[in-house]
């Protein structure tokens, strides 16, 4: 899976110091620079001021000013289970990959059996990876061995049935309920900082599964590089205390 920033917010952590800032002053904040509008706030140049200020607001639980940026992400290759989880959150806006619009009729299902098109679960390869709800205690080596195959047997069939049905005539939309949940999407996302932390606090968590957590670190380093301070408090001081923006 990869993931990629399309579009975001320029300057975003003076938005968020700006929208709160509008909260306890009693001049219009249009018209202040930003050095004016974050006067009085402790720190010794505007940079530490910023810094003070966001992890003031972080501390205090006045999550709303992380509300006014937006970043828009590109997702590639996630799987159709991982989608689903990530659509569950309700404050993001979202974009996805039509499986109405785009037939895979002309993929290989020895590529997919190798990998391409599905998404393989790191249980069906590794036979050290333990997963959630895994009945371990029942499961011995050679079913361990036998995992792969099944796993790669299954989806190429499933991807030559699929193709089969397109050939007899059945319109993509139809035919793909035969697909394998695992089978890839791209996905566009927009997030704001606060939506993002929260989906963090529940998909960073370890209780979480293994793909949406791959994602939402993903999401977490480039909201890292595009509000830094923001999400350098997040890392340090909130993260894995669950729901602690949205008790
Ligand atoms: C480990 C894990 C396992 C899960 N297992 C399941 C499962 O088995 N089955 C299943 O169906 N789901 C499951 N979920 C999904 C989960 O129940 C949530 O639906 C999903 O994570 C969305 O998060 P959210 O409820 O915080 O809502 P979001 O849409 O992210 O909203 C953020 C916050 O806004 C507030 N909010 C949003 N909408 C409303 C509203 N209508 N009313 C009141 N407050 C609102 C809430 O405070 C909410 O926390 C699981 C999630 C995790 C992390």
């Amino acid at each position: 899976m990869r993931v990629r920033l399309l579009e975001a917010t320029e300057n975003p952590e003076e938005l968020i110091c700006l929208g709160a800032r509008n909260d306890y002053m009693s001049d219009w904040v249009a018209d202040q620079s930003f050095e004016d509008a974050m006067a009085g706030v402790e720190g010794e140049d505007v940079e530490a001021q910023k810094a003070n200020f966001l992890a003031r607001l972080l501390k205090r639980g006045h999550y709303g000013p992380f509300e006014h940026p937006s970043a828009t992400f590109a997702i590639e290759g996630a799987s159709r289970s991982c989608m689903a989880q990530l659509t569950r959150h309700r404050h993001a806006s979202f974009d996805v990959q039509s499986m109405r619009y785009v037939s895979f009729d002309e993929v290989d299902p020895a590529a997919v059996e190798d990998g391409e098109m599905v998404v393989t679960p790191p249980s069906a390869t590794d036979p050290d990876w333990v997963g959630r709800n895994q009945s371990v205690e029942d499961v011995d080596e050679d079913d361990v061995a036998r995992r792969e195959a099944v796993f790669r047997r299954s989806v190429r069939r499933s991807v030559e049935d699929y193709q089969e049905l397109l050939e007899l005539g059945m319109p993509p939309e139809d035919a793909r309920f035969v697909l394998p949940i695992g089978t890839e999407v791209n996905i566009v996302v927009t997030l704001n900082p606060r939506s993002l932390m929260h989906i963090a606090d529940m998909r960073a968590a370890a209780d979480a599964q293994w793909e949406i957590r791959e994602l939402t670190e993903q999401l977490l380093d480039i909201a890292a590089e595009w509000c830094p301070l923001t999400f350098e408090y997040y890392e340090a001081e909130m993260k894995h205390r669950k729901n602690r923006l949205a008790p």
